[in-house]
């Protein structure tokens, strides 16, 4: 029987990965000299798991034994998780399947070479990142304008076509019944001894239903009252915002008491949304709104001090979250931030059990302590896991010429963004600039490891972890799933921290 060469192509419909499955099987395709190959295409699948259908078909092929090579345009068409695409990479191998990337060129067959495949992934997401940065840049200048950003419309409006700075957007419109049931909702709340759970009572007995067909809840009625679109914001609404820490981006001689706002929130803002405004956008719309200053105030007030005994909202502090358990009484161990006035926020873990019976003599942890050791055990395990099997010089040789195609390609990289300056406009320069300062450095990085290996003679192979000082620019989210890629627990106490892997 003769053997194919696999070509496999994926594109998702929800992500910015625009290059079409055709192209990708064109690029392939250049790699391949003979015609016997076959193309595997899964196209409106992300790559987040292996559950696609073409995808289960080549492997099915490889099991069967069809398959001598597999070529993909980029490495993340293969996947995005790096233990499936370290799992995939085994199959590869069991089945003495090749793998071609016609991007990155690595080879498979080496322990080094899978190590490599590992970190590009992570290179892989932080590119991810930043393009869902420039997605964010350019919503935040929009939303900045009073552009209608899209999202439910809210009870007592309707949307209407308008024209702002010369774009066609839409903007808000009253509903009148709508909103004299509003301007209802917040008289009766701005009374000091009515509860949500009484103007809940009320609308229910006078048959006032949400948009929805549903009843008024009360985090409902919380969520209406404490948004600044009812109000005509007027400089009272102004002062107000400003005291809470929120970022106004109108000046105040533009609250003149008749404009509804619009409230962002930012990346820092989940944190204490109870108590505080900070990082948080307040910004003027074209429409009008529903009830005076005072009254919003007032309401909103009374809000702000329900909830100063409320839990605060949660929210992930550290990459360990979910992994980290009680050495001595098995509970999971929750991380709690203690804000500081004169320095930096500690954050600490403390066992769950303790808290909640007394019965675990757990002290606490220090997270930046234990991040730090986690982080450090992570290296080593990448380094011995690189230093298996083979012989050191095998890996060294390898690795040297991958660092060299690397630089190679990145020079490549760096002056073809060049060429394209000239005709570059401001966001597209922008973006050069910063890839080719990410390039450079990594260029940089990249020569000093050759010329530390030269001298060393591929004797300290562990340098190879060099790369994850990049963690230090992972977001946590990122660092979570790279940490349950290769975590499986974590057992701590103030003597030991025993870490279960999963590779
Ligand atoms: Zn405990």
């Amino acid at each position: 029987m003769n053997l194919i060469d696999a070509i496999y192509t994926r594109q998702s419909v929800d992500r910015a990965d625009s290059i079409s499955v055709e192209s990708q099987a064109e690029f392939c395709k250049r790699e391949v000299a003979d015609a016997n190959t076959k193309v595997y295409t899964d196209k409106g699948y992300s790559g987040k798991n292996i559950d696609r259908p073409a995808f289960q078909e080549m492997l099915a092929d490889i099991e069967c034994g069809k398959i001598r090579r597999v070529i993909v345009y980029r490495l993340d068409r293969i996947s995005r998780s790096v233990l499936d695409f370290a799992n995939i990479i085994e199959v590869f191998q069991r089945y003495n399947v090749d793998f071609v990337s016609t991007m990155e060129k690595f080879d498979t067959g080496t322990p080094i070479g899978k190590a490599m495949l590992m970190i590009v992934m992570i290179f892989a997401q932080l590119e991810r990142e930043t393009i869902q940065l420039r997605v964010l840049d350019a919503y935040h200048s929009r939303s900045k304008r009073g552009f209608y950003m899209g999202g439910k419309v809210p009870y007592g409006f309707r949307l209407t076509e308008t024209v702002i700075d010369g774009i066609r957007t839409k903007m808000y419109e009253q509903i009148p019944e709508e909103a004299e049931i509003v301007r209802k909702i917040f008289s009766m709340y701005a009374e000091p001894q009515t509860s949500f759970g009484d103007i809940a009572r009320y609308l229910g007995e006078q048959q006032v239903k949400k948009r929805d067909g549903g009843p008024f809840t009360r985090p409902r009625l919380r969520d209406l009252v404490v948004n600044p679109v009812y109000v005509r914001a007027d400089y009272r609404i102004y002062e107000f915002f400003k005291s809470q820490g929120a970022n106004i981006i109108n000046t105040p001689e533009e609250f003149i008491g008749t404009n509804g706002a619009y409230l962002y929130s930012g990346e820092e803002a989940n944190k204490r949304k109870t108590v505080s405004l900070q990082g948080h956008t307040l910004v003027l719309a074209p429409h009008e709104g529903i009830v005076n200053g005072g009254i919003w105030i007032k309401c909103r007030s009374k809000c702000l001090n329900n909830n100063r005994v409320a839990k605060p909202v949660k929210a992930k502090v550290t990459w360990l979250a979910g992994k980290i358990r009680c050495a001595q009484c098995g509970y999971a161990l929750s991380a709690k931030t203690y804000h500081c006035k004169t320095k930096e926020d500690n954050r600490y873990f403390l066992c769950a059990h303790k808290y909640d019976t007394g019965v675990c003599h757990f002290g606490s942890l220090n997270a930046d302590f234990l991040e730090e050791t986690v982080f450090k055990e992570l290296c080593k395990k990448l380094t011995k896991f690189q230093t298996l099997s083979k012989q050191r010089q095998e890996n060294f040789d390898l690795h040297t010429i991958n660092l060299k195609s690397r630089i190679e390609k990145i020079e490549q990289e760096i002056s073809s963004l060049l060429d394209k300056v000239a005709q570059a406009n401001e966001s597209v320069m922008e973006y050069i600039n910063s890839r080719v300062a990410a390039l450079d450095a990594e260029k940089k990085k990249l020569n000093a490891e050759v010329v530390h290996l030269s001298k060393t003679g591929g004797e300290s192979l562990e340098k190879i972890s060099g790369y994850l000082d990049y963690w230090a620019l992972l977001t946590i989210s990122d660092k979570i799933t790279v940490v349950d890629s290769l975590i499986e627990n974590i057992y701590a106490s103030q003597e030991e921290i025993k870490i279960k892997w999963k590779i």
